[in-house]
C-alpha cells in the first residue's frame, strides 16, 4: 500500500495539535505540517474551507476535525492496538488529589459514549453527586467550564461543612469530592456546555470539541452568572463579544481582543487567546478570586494585564470596535479592540444555555420536585442551580446525592429510590 498523504494543520500552543503530531510519529507516518498561526496563507485555507479551528487533518484528501483516534486509525488503516495512545492505564491516573489533574480535556472516546449521568458543574453539588452516581454503578461524567472558579473553589475558608474539623479552602474540600468520585470511576472533563437538547431518550450536550450523550442529566451549574450585562453586549454578541476561547479564537488571530473578569476562568481563557491573538488586554474589575495561578500570563509577552479596569460600553457598528473602558485612576478611556470576552461573576443562576429545554422561574432557576426531578425526564437539577432556601455547600451536595439516586432510579427504571448503604 502507498504511504498516505497527510497535511496537519496546526497552530503554535495547542495542544491538540501536539497529540496529532505525536501519534503519527509514533507510528512512523510522514506529514506536512501546515502552522496556521505562522503561515497567514494556511489559516485562510482553513477559512476558505469553513474550518474555524486546529488541529485539522486531511489524510488522502479526508478530513478530521481535532484529535480523533478512532478516526485516524481508519483512514490510515492502523489496528486500535497499534495505536500508541492505546497503552495508557487508567489505573495510574487515579488517586491524584489535585484539581488540575483530576479534568482531563474532551477526548473522541468520550464524544463515543453514551454515558447514564452527566453533570453539567462540578461544584459540590455535581461532585457530590458524581460520587452517588459512580458508586451506583452509573457511568459518570462531570463537566465543569472552570473548575477552579465556581462559588465554592474560590471560596477561601470553609469551617461548617461537618466531618470537617481542620482548616480547609473550598478548592480542598471540592477537590476532594472530587477525587472521591473519580475513584469510584466518575470522569472528569474541563469544558463549557453551550447548549442542551432534551427532546430524546438521550439528552444530547454541546460543547465547542463536540455532542455529548446521556442517559440522565444534572443541573449544577450554581448562580455566579452576571446579574446585569455591559451597555453593548447584548447587541454584539456573536459579532465580537463572546463567552467561550475554545469556540471563537480562531476568529481572532493576529487580532486584539480584551477578556474581562476576576477568577481562575478569566485567566485560562486569556491564556489560550494569547495562542492566537497579537494582543490579550486582561481588565480584572476588582480583586482575583480563587486560587489563581498568574505567572504564566505575566510573562506572556502578548498580554497586558489591567488591574482595577471596567468596562462601561461595547461599541462598534456592525462588530465590535471599541470598548470604552474606566481606568484604575477613575478616568474613561476608548480602546480600540475586534473582539471581547467576558467572564464577570454575579448572583444569577448560569442557566441561559438551558433556553426552553426545563422549566425555569423568572430569575432562571431550574425548577424541581422534592426528587429534584425537572419536567423534563432524566433530567434533575440542584445546589444554588435551583432555589434553594439557602445556599450552603453542605446543601448543594445534598441536592447532588438526592439527584444522583433519582437519576440511578431513572436509568435502570425502578419503581422506587435505592438507598446506598455499606
Ligand atoms: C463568598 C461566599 C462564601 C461562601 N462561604 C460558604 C461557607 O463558608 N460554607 C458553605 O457551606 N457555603 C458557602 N458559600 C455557598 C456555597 O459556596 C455554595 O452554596 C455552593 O458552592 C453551591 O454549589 P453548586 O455546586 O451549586 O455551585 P458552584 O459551587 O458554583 O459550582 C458550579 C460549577 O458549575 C460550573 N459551570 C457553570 N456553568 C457551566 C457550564 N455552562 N458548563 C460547564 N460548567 C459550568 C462552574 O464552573 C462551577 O464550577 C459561600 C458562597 C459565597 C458566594
Amino acid at each position: 500500500m502507498s504511504a498516505p498523504e497527510v497535511i496537519v494543520y496546526s497552530s503554535t500552543g495547542c495542544p491538540y495539535c501536539e497529540k496529532v503530531k505525536s501519534f503519527l510519529k509514533g507510528q512512523g507516518i510522514e506529514f506536512e505540517e501546515r502552522n496556521a498561526s505562522i503561515h497567514k496563507e494556511y489559516f485562510d485555507q482553513l477559512k476558505e474551507r469553513k474550518i474555524f479551528g486546529t488541529p485539522a487533518t486531511l489524510i488522502n484528501g479526508k478530513l478530521v476535525l481535532g484529535f480523533q483516534e478512532k478516526k485516524f486509525n481508519k483512514l490510515l488503516g492502523l489496528t486500535e492496538d497499534q495505536s500508541p495512545m492505546a497503552t495508557t492505564t487508567p489505573q495510574a491516573e487515579t488517586n491524584i488529589e489535585n484539581a488540575d489533574s483530576i479534568f482531563q480535556p474532551v477526548s473522541e472516546k468520550i464524544l463515543e459514549e453514551v454515558y447514564d449521568f452527566v453533570t453539567i458543574g462540578g461544584g459540590p453539588a455535581g461532585a457530590s453527586a458524581a460520587v452517588y452516581a459512580a458508586r451506583g454503578k452509573l457511568k459518570t461524567l462531570v463537566i465543569d467550564k472552570a473548575p477552579k472558579a465556581g462559588t465554592l473553589a474560590i471560596t477561601h475558608k470553609i469551617a461548617n461543612y461537618p466531618g470537617v474539623r481542620e482548616e480547609l479552602t473550598g478548592l480542598e474540600l471540592l477537590t476532594r469530592m472530587q477525587a472521591q468520585a473519580k475513584d469510584f470511576g466518575a470522569e472528569f472533563v474541563r469544558s463549557t456546555v453551550l447548549s442542551v437538547d432534551f427532546s430524546d431518550e438521550i439528552k444530547l450536550i454541546e460543547l465547542a470539541e463536540g455532542r455529548i450523550k446521556a442517559k440522565s442529566v444534572f443541573i449544577g451549574v450554581g448562580a455566579k452568572a452576571p446579574s446585569s450585562k455591559i451597555k453593548g453586549e447584548e447587541e454584539f454578541t456573536g459579532r465580537g463579544v463572546s463567552y467561550c476561547s475554545t469556540c471563537d479564537a480562531a476568529f481572532y488571530q493576529d487580532q486584539v481582543v480584551a477578556v474581562v473578569g476576576d477568577n481562575d476562568e478569566a485567566i485560562h481563557e486569556a491564556q489560550n487567546l494569547a495562542k492566537y491573538c497579537k494582543t490579550v488586554k486582561l481588565l480584572i474589575p476588582t480583586e482575583l478570586k480563587g486560587d489563581v495561578d498568574f505567572t504564566l500570563l505575566e510573562n506572556n509577552p502578548k498580554v497586558e494585564i489591567y488591574k482595577r479596569h471596567r468596562v462601561r460600553e461595547i461599541t462598534g457598528t456592525d462588530s465590535v470596535e471599541k470598548v470604552i473602558v474606566l481606568t484604575d485612576k477613575r478616568v474613561e478611556q476608548v480602546w480600540d479592540v475586534d473582539g471581547i470576552f467576558l467572564y464577570l461573576g454575579g448572583m444569577m443562576p448560569g442557566t441561559d444555555f438551558l433556553k426552553g429545554s426545563v422549566m425555569r422561574d423568572e430569575e432562571g432557576y431550574v425548577m424541581v420536585d422534592d426528587l429534584l426531578r425537572t419536567n423534563v425526564d432524566g433530567v434533575f437539577a440542584g445546589g444554588d442551580a435551583r432555589r434553594t432556601p439557602i445556599k450552603q455547600a453542605v446543601i448543594s451536595a445534598a441536592d447532588g446525592a438526592i439527584a444522583a439516586l433519582s437519576a440511578e432510579q431513572h436509568v435502570n427504571k425502578r419503581s422506587k429510590l435505592r438507598p446506598q448503604y455499606s
